[in-house]
Parts: C-alpha cells; sequence; structure tokens
C-alpha cells in the first residue's frame, strides 16, 4: 500500500507499543558479551544472565506490589493466560471444574476456556456486561458454586478501556475461597495495581503493551494467602520454580524489568499526561462532530483510550482516509472476515455503530501536536465521508431511518 512517509503517526498502544530507547539500552549487553544461560550456575557467563534475571524480577514485582519469587516469566501474556486458567483447572481438578469469567475478555482468556470445556476438563461461566462493558460483582458472586476454582476478569478491556470493579471481584474471591486470575496486560503500567490491595492471586503481564519486547511477560503467581499452585503446561529443565520450564530469553527478560521500572517511576507523571491528550482528542471530536458516540465507561478507563462510532462512516473507510495514521477499527480487528467485534457486540453497540467504531490507543510518545494532527484528519475525513453518504443526508433532513420501508425486489 502506498502510505505518505512524510508523515506517519502511531496511536494503535493498545494493540502493541513501541520499544522505549531506555529499554533497547538496558537490553542490549544481554545479546552480545553477556550472552550467558541463567541456569548456568558454575561460571560467570551464567551468573551474569541470572543477575540481569534477578533484577528483572525485582522490577515486575515492584510495579504490582509481589514478591519477586511470585514471577513467572513467559512468552508473552497469551502463555500467563493459559497458564494460569489451564493450569489452575488442571491442579485443582480433584476440587471443582467450574470457573467464572466474562464475555469481554481477550480471546486468550475465552480460548483457554474454551479448551478446557471442549476436554470436558471444565464448565465455564461466561458473564455479560452492561453497556459500558463492565462486569457486576454481584453476578460474579451469583455464578459461583461450589464446584468453582477460579474467576478469570480481565483488569481493563483492550478494545473499549472499560476498567472493571477489580477489588470488589477480589474481595468476592477471598470470601468465598475462590482463585482469581486477572489479564492485567492493558492496566499494568497505565494505572496503578497493587495484587495486594486487589486481591488478585494470578495476574497476566505483557512487555510489548508497556514499551517492551514483543514475546516476553510474565505471570503473577501468589505464594501466601493463599499459596497458589499450578500444574505447569510446559515441561522440561523445571526452571521458574516448574511452572514453565524453558531457557529463559534473558534479553526479553531483561527489557521486560526495564520497562516496568520506568512505568514505575514515571506512571504518575505519564497517566494524567496521557489522560489530558485523550480527552483533547475527545473533546475536540465530540464538540465538532455530531451522531458520534463513545465506547466503554464514561470515566472507568483507561487513560489512553479512546473509541468513538461515527455514524453513517464505515470505520474501514475512516482508516483508509487516515491511513498515515495507525488505529483500528471495531470490524476487522477480531476477523478477517469483517465482522463486527464481539467486545462492542456484547456491550450492546448497533451492527452499524460497531462497524462505524474507531479506537484511538494514545502511548508514552504521542505528543499534543500529533493529537492535533489526528483531530483535523479524522474531522476532515468524517466530513467528506458523510457527504457521500445518503443515509447521512436523510438523517439530517430528519427523516427517522428506522420507519423507512426499503424497497426489495
Ligand atoms: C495483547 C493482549 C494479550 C496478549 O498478549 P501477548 O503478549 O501479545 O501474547 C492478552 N490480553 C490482553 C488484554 C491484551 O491486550
Amino acid at each position: 500500500m502506498n502510505v505518505p512517509t512524510a508523515r506517519r503517526i502511531y496511536m494503535d498502544n493498545h494493540a502493541t507499543t513501541p520499544l522505549d530507547p531506555r529499554v533497547l539500552q538496558a537490553m542490549m549487553p544481554y545479546f552480545t558479551e553477556k550472552f550467558g544461560n541463567a541456569a548456568s550456575r558454575n561460571h560467570a557467563f551464567g551468573w551474569e544472565a541470572e543477575e540481569g534475571v534477578d533484577r528483572a524480577r525485582e522490577q515486575v514485582a515492584a510495579l504490582i506490589n509481589a514478591k519477586p519469587k511470585e514471577i513467572i516469566f513467559t512468552s508473552g501474556a497469551t502463555e500467563s493466560d493459559n497458564l494460569a486458567i489451564k493450569g489452575v483447572a488442571n491442579f485443582l481438578k480433584s476440587k471443582g471444574d467450574h470457573i467464572v469469567t466474562c464475555v469481554t475478555e481477550h480471546k486468550a482468556v475465552l480460548d483457554s476456556c474454551h479448551r478446557l470445556e471442549r476436554d470436558g476438563r471444565a464448565r465455564v461461566a461466561y458473564l455479560p456486561v452492561d453497556k459500558f462493558g463492565q462486569v457486576n460483582p454481584e453476578e460474579v458472586e451469583k455464578a459461583i458454586t461450589d464446584k468453582t476454582v477460579l474467576i478469570t476478569i480481565m483488569y481493563a478491556n483492550n478494545e473499549v478501556g472499560t476498567i472493571h470493579p477489580i477489588a470488589e471481584i477480589g474481595k468476592i474471591a477471598k470470601k468465598r475461597g475462590v482463585l482469581f486470575h486477572c489479564d492485567a496486560v492493558q492496566g499494568v503500567g497505565k494505572v496503578p495495581i497493587d495484587v495486594e490491595a486487589l486481591g488478585i492471586d494470578l495476574m497476566s503481564i505483557s512487555a510489548h503493551k508497556i514499551y517492551g519486547p514483543k514475546g516476553v511477560g510474565a505471570l503473577y503467581v501468589r505464594t501466601k494467602n493463599p499459596r497458589v499452585r499450578i500444574t505447569a503446561e510446559i515441561d522440561g529443565g523445571g526452571h521458574e520454580r516448574g511452572f514453565r520450564s524453558g531457557t529463559l530469553n534473558v534479553p526479553g527478560i531483561v527489557g521486560l524489568g526495564a520497562a516496568c521500572e520506568l512505568c514505575r517511576i514515571e506512571l504518575p507523571a505519564e497517566g494524567g499526561r496521557i489522560l489530558a491528550l485523550r480527552q483533547r482528542l475527545q473533546k475536540g471530536i465530540f464538540d465538532r462532530v455530531e451522531y458520534v458516540y463513545l465506547n466503554g465507561h464514561p470515566t472507568d478507563r483507561l487513560p489512553g483510550n479512546l473509541n468513538v462510532s461515527f455514524a453513517y462512516v464505515e470505520g474501514e473507510s475512516l482508516l483508509m482516509g487516515i491511513n498515515e495514521i495507525a488505529v483500528s477499527s471495531g470490524s476487522a480487528c477480531t476477523s478477517a472476515s469483517l465482522e463486527p467485534s464481539y467486545v462492542l457486540r456484547a456491550l450492546a453497540v448497533g451492527e452499524d455503530l460497531a462497524h462505524s467504531s474507531i479506537r484511538y490507543g494514545l502511548g508514552r510518545f504521542n505528543t499534543e501536536e500529533d493529537v492535533d494532527y489526528v483531530l483535523r484528519r479524522t474531522l476532515d475525513t468524517v466530513e467528506r465521508l458523510r457527504e457521500m453518504s445518503p443515509l447521512y443526508e436523510m438523517a439530517k433532513e430528519g427523516i427517522d431511518l428506522k420507519s423507512v420501508q426499503w424497497k426489495h425486489d
């Protein structure tokens, strides 16, 4: 495709984030002179690598108020989600076989649950969400049976940015003696997350959503109150307390650690800065465009997430109209077949408005200048596309489209 290179703006930070140059700098020595295997206990090459891994474990733990030994390194959050859900289900199968989750979870969670169901290893309650995308803690509690072993609810949704009432769910889990796994990929590093305060027992983290490298992540596994035990998915040398065998990806792990450290230090200022950028974009759109709708929760949402539907505009056409800007639409993001997103459908966003949705994901490297450029290009393109839309013309003339009798032959 012919993408102009004069100006390119990345505003799709829920899909992935650029590597922070400071993270790359921390990783570099571990590709070259510090190439040792962290499991080599008998020479300095191994010790050097192990030191890098140990430091990273402390850095990840510090960001979420965990202990270093509670951090298990993985290949990313997809693996962390699989390990948490299947690992708990398999380990506790003599105790129970029931899992409580919600319909807007990431596919890594939903498909792990589906796999357990298909194999006859678990029964799963998929809770609905309200029109803002939040699960109701009372429904979580009601869904728990004497066979429930795990609740898995994400911290914040990757499409609409809605933050669930995690502390309340954590309390319910504790009260009922059920383990609580949280896919916190979108929340970690963006908002303060404290696994103790929130009552989280297992938590998935991904490096590439917090300005670290792709292909590395972590699973937090609580060691006290309660001591959580899981069955490993990958067998081998018994690395990572036996929960995840395989030679450690030392440069990646060092990168994840450095990324967590930067988030911990910069989060207070960065959260406010990114929120202000998102509000500037949101206000700019809502002040100047009619028939525009916010998807997700108005306040309980990630600072950097803006998901809006522009009625009478095809999301895919808008994407093509602003193709020097990287954002996502609510149509194509989960399948090649232009189905509207299952997340928007779960929020009861109508099919038309789901196809008209755009997700702007603001991040560390976006500036006010970026926002103003993206705003101007969005406004111009929405206007141009609507000028070509007969439905928009009819709406403007006050014709209620729902009352129109469309002629079929
Ligand atoms: C990106 C993402 C994942 C998958 O993480 P990977 O590290 O890319 O495997 C899981 N859950 C959520 C909510 C995500 O946004």
